[in-house]
């Protein structure tokens, strides 16, 4: 059993879109075990974002996270990282295969619905950025 962190993004919440990217979560078999909506603000938006902090694009996507409400999740299930990542897609929508998320609702590449954690590490750390111990259920 692995955990990862799953975030619809806030175009995906603008465009109504978290019931359908929850139902391919739910369908797929992997099991939603935190979730909440939350307003991400500018602290956590760089926190989550570190690793991007010295890229061209950093002001911009601070500015697109922290633009609206977001839902969080903490998804559990076998190999959940990996198979949260082939169903989101490449990152630019553009590239992204039909049949993932993004393939199918992405706008732009800034813009592209949906974060999936890439590695445990980042699992661990973005799990630990969003949800109290508590929230996990
Ligand atoms: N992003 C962007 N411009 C780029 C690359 C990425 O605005 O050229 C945004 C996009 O929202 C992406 C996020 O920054 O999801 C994090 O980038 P990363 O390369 O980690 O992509 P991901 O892991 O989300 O596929
Ligand atoms: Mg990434």
């Amino acid at each position: 059993m692995e955990r990862s962190f799953f975030m619809v993004k806030p175009d995906g919440v603008e465009r109504g879109l978290v019931g359908e990217i929850i139902s391919r979560v739910e369908k797929k078999g992997l099991k939603i075990i935190a979730m909440k909506m939350i307003r991400v603000d500018a602290n956590l938006a760089k926190k989550h974002y570190a690793e991007h902090a010295a890229k061209p694009f950093f002001r911009d996507l601070v500015a697109y996270i922290t633009s609206g409400p977001c839902v969080a999740m903490v998804v559990e299930g076998n190999n959940a990282i990996k198979t949260l990542r082939d169903m989101t897609g490449k990152t630019n929508p553009k590239e992204a295969a039909a049949g993932t998320i993004r393939g199918d609702f992405g706008i732009d590449v800034c813009r592209n619905v949906v974060h999936a954690s890439d590695s445990k590490e980042s699992a661990k750390k973005e799990i630990e950025l969003f949800f109290r111990p508590s929230e996990i259920l």
